[in-house]
């Protein structure tokens, strides 16, 4: 029985995480960096470690010192989240080694999907349609060139150990081969360990769709549905949703067994994900898998009712899944945004600092997976993503009524959000009437473009604000000792000098 674990992660997804434990009688370790000690993962876990400095691979990637904090603390499991360890075969390895528990995807399932290239191979031979594309590494620019030529342009060249948007260059004529398949290369060898590449047929306005499976040690591998991710920023998911909005019952009951296959091939145990590329004729083909929790895995628990990371830890723990495929259906609709701390109007730019400001929605059909607060430095070492937002709701019509909501009441002023942009993409006409591929950001960029001027004036009138309501308390502080409330309580000047502040920008 598995009964404390150690989270290798920070960020939300650690607190995610913890929380599921939490309810689950589980006590948690934090590991974390120099960088993190204010972080809410450290407060939030039973016990704390420092594992090293702020740079990822002194700390979170260091395996050495997660694992001799793993056995100082006594755990039975580790849960490496996503990104950083999750998919590192090694890791897996040296856990099993030391006798501690991987909540992750068997070595084997990860060694044969981690690289693009294998993953490929290994599911031609199982007979899942992938993209139409080459098979090995590509060498020199010479064959990337005829091979290219072979395949028929439009072409992407991707990195076989790419991830997270990255190493994946466009070529749409042969002068633009060898730009391409350089860049590809170049930003594979500087953010992976492997720059190896391949090429792709560039799918034209395709939709991303993909399958949460979850397999157990008794041969079990279940589909949760499909995820629309389209709303992509160079590759990067930036709101997504479930069901997808392209879905039919029967494209779903095709993918659904496709991932299934695909994860039955590679003996396939705990949560992961197929990523499927749809064109418009609805014709599919395997993108990658990813062996680990996903980012967007809240809009699947949404609208199926379950917590995959509960269910990862009871098959973790030997258990079997203890759900049948007829028994799982999506109910509703769910929406995810992605809360950065990027400055929208400035290309995106990471804009790490202190939080001043800080007011998270509530009410129906809201959840906030977030790890920052009031007060809060965000550290300039990791990911920009503070946060996800995901409102559910009966239909998607509705949901997207409730995610303009959430948005308007997320206020957070200090730092530089996408928030404004998130609100903007819930009104283009594309998004509403669910007709979007993952062209749909640039297509919608004019909408979508920024006033400059704005957030500035914002923050220093959320100041002047904040300043005006404290007045208002301090004024009325006899009111406010007494039950007088509501239209009882009378309005000072101080209030409306408030409100008045925010209506001028
Ligand atoms: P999702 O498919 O769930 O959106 P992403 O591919 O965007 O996930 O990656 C999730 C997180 O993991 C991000 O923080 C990303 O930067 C990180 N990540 C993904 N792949 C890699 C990789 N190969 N190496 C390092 N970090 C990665
Ligand atoms: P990563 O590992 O970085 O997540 P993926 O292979 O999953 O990389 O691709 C990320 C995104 O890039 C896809 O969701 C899609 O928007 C785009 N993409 C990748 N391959 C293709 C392709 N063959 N045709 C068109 N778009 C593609
Ligand atoms: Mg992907």
């Amino acid at each position: 029985m598995i009964k404390k674990i150690l989270v290798a992660n920070r960020g939300e997804i650690a607190v995610r995480v913890m929380r599921s434990c939490k309810e689950m009688g589980i006590s948690t370790v934090a590991v974390f960096s120099e960088a993190d000690r204010m972080s809410r993962h450290v407060s939030y876990a039973d016990e704390a470690c420092c594992i090293g400095g702020p740079v990822s691979k002194d700390s979170y990637l260091n395996i050495d010192n997660i694992i001799a904090a793993a056995k100082r603390f006594g755990v039975d499991a580790i849960h490496p989240g996503y990104g950083f360890l999750s998919e590192n075969a090694t890791f897996a390895e040296r856990c099993e080694k030391e006798g501690i528990i991987f909540i992750g995807a068997p070595v084997k399932a990860m060694v044969e999907m981690g690289d693009k290239i294998n993953a490929r191979t290994t599911m031609i031979a199982a007979g899942v349609p992938v993209v139409p594309g080459t098979h090995e590494n590509l060498e020199t620019v010479e064959q990337a060139k005829k091979q290219a030529a072979e395949i028929g342009l439009p072409v992407l060249f991707k990195a076989s150990a790419g991830g997270g948007g990255m190493g994946i260059r466009l070529a749409r004529t042969m002068e633009e081969v060898v730009d391409a398949y350089t860049a590809a290369k170049s930003e594979a060898k500087a953010n992976f360990a492997s720059d190896l590449v391949y090429i792709e047929k560039f799918i034209e306005n395709p939709h991303h769709i993909e399958f949460q499976i979850m397999g157990d040690k008794f041969g079990t591998v279940l589909h949760l549905c499909d995820r629309e991710c389209s709303v992509q920023r160079r590759h990067q998911k930036v709101v997504e949703e479930s069901p997808s909005p392209l879905m039919t019952p029967e494209l779903r009951k095709a993918m659904g067994e496709v991932a299934v296959k695909a994860g039955k091939a590679v003996g396939y145990v705990g949560a992961g994900t197929i990523e499927f590329m749809v064109d418009n004729n609805r014709n599919f083909y395997f993108l990658e898998m990813n062996t680990r929790l996903q980012v967007e895995h809240p809009i699947t628990e949404e609208v199926l009712g379950l917590d995959l990371v509960k269910l990862q830890i009871k098959v973790a723990d030997g258990q079997p899944i203890g759900l049948k495929q007829e028994e799982i259906s999506q109910r509703g609709h769910a929406i995810e945004c992605r809360i950065c701390a990027e400055d929208a109007e400035n290309n995106f730019t990471p804009a790490p600092g202190f939080i001043k400001q800080l007011t998270e929605p509530l009410g129906i059909g809201t959840r906030v997976d977030s790890y920052v607060y009031e007060g809060y430095e965000i550290p300039i070492f990791y990911d920009s993503m503070i946060g996800k937002l995901i409102v559910w709701a009966t239909n998607r019509e509705y949901a997207i009524e409730r995610m303009r909501r959430v948005l308007y009441e997320y206020k957070i002023t200090g730092v530089k959000t996408n928030i404004s942009y998130l609100r903007k993409i819930m009104d283009v006409p594309d998004f509403v009437e669910g007709h979007y591929d993952t062209g749909f950001l640039e297509k919608n960029a004019d909408l979508l473009a920024g006033e400059k001027t704005y957030e500035a004036s914002k923050s220093e009138a959320e100041d002047i604000a904040i300043l005006a309501s404290y007045m208002d308390y301090i004024v009325n502080l006899d009111e406010n000792n007494t039950s007088r409330t509501g239209d009882n309580r009378p309005i000072s000047r101080w209030r409306e000098f408030g409100k008045r502040a925010m209506i001028r920008i």
